[in-house]
């Protein structure tokens, strides 16, 4: 007998479900903020979970899909803590799974996109956990969306490029190849890349990339506290300066830009139904 679910799930639906069988563990995305853009995949994990793990980017509110009695595990950066290390994590994981419970492991977006989920992974099959990925709603495309950018549109754009800044050691990464990023990707979505908005701008002009190409900053997207600063690569760092844009933020460079003035405002205009 499964807990009672409190996603009432259309029987067709519910019987698509993956099962979650004890001593297993789950890593789900929980989208990039809005409960809204959690998956049903996600709802059915979380309320069937014993134990939760869940990282700084994971709105809250999503949390409340578990059960009352689930354990709940922060695992992520608190302000001026370190956060614990991945081997450190995965061993909690694999820990909690070996007592039989049914383990979510819970990350912002897609576990799978720049969040170290894979390395959890790889740690869960070294350690014989049975475990499964239950793909989210990734912030470079669905809080693009929601601030009015289209990663892709066919009179602009044929490739898009997800870039994360820096690497282990919390510098610009060296190895990004700004010349073959400047000249090969007419879209470009940074991730993590805040912090080095200016480093990032002068490499890509450096590399050939037009001051007046439109440019965005766009943080805490799918939240009540959104901010889109639209400008151009080449005012992009002063731009996020003068409108104090807090993280968690992602910097888009690229002629999709340019269509939220149009996109944006049509999203912002459709109120929820009463
Ligand atoms: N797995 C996550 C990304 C983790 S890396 C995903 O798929 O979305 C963390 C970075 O994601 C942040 O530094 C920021 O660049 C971006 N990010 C995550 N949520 C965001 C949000 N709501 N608004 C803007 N950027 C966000």
């Amino acid at each position: 007998m499964l807990p009672p679910t409190p996603v009432a799930l259309p029987p067709a639906i519910a019987k698509a479900m993956p099962p979650f069988p004890a001593g297993m563990v789950w890593l789900v995305g929980a989208g990039p903020g809005d409960p809204g853009l959690v998956t049903l995949q996600a709802a059915w994990a979380l309320s069937q979970a014993d134990a939760v793990f869940f990282d700084a980017l994971v709105n809250a509110d999503v949390l409340r899909l578990a059960r009352g009695d689930v354990e709940l595990n922060f695992v992520g950066k608190r302000a001026g803590c370190p956060s614990p290390k991945q081997a450190e994590i995965t061993a909690r994981l694999v820990a909690a799974a070996r007592t039989g419970r049914r383990v979510v492991r819970l990350k912002g977006g897609d576990p799978y996109v720049f969040g170290r989920g894979a390395e959890e992974a790889q740690g869960l099959v070294a350690a014989g956990t049975p475990f499964r990925v239950s793909p989210g709603v990734t912030a470079g495309i669905g809080g693009l969306a929601a601030a009015g950018i289209p990663v892709t549109h066919r009179d602009v754009n044929q490739a898009v490029t997800f870039i994360t800044a820096h690497d282990a050691s919390g510098g610009l990464s060296a190895r990004l190849d700004w010349g073959a990023l400047a000249a090969g990707s007419p879209v470009l979505v940074v991730y993590m890349g805040f912090r080095l908005i200016r480093e990032i701008a002068g490499k890509l002009i450096a590399a050939g990339r037009s001051e007046d190409e439109p440019a965005a900053v766009v943080a805490q997207a799918t939240t009540p506290r959104q901010q889109v600063v639209r400008t151009t690569l080449g005012r992009l760092a002063a731009g996020a300066d003068v409108a104090g844009v807090e993280p968690p933020a992602l910097i888009v460079v690229g002629g999709v830009v340019a269509l939220a003035p149009v996109l944006g405002m049509a999203a912002a205009t459709l109120e929820p139904a009463e």
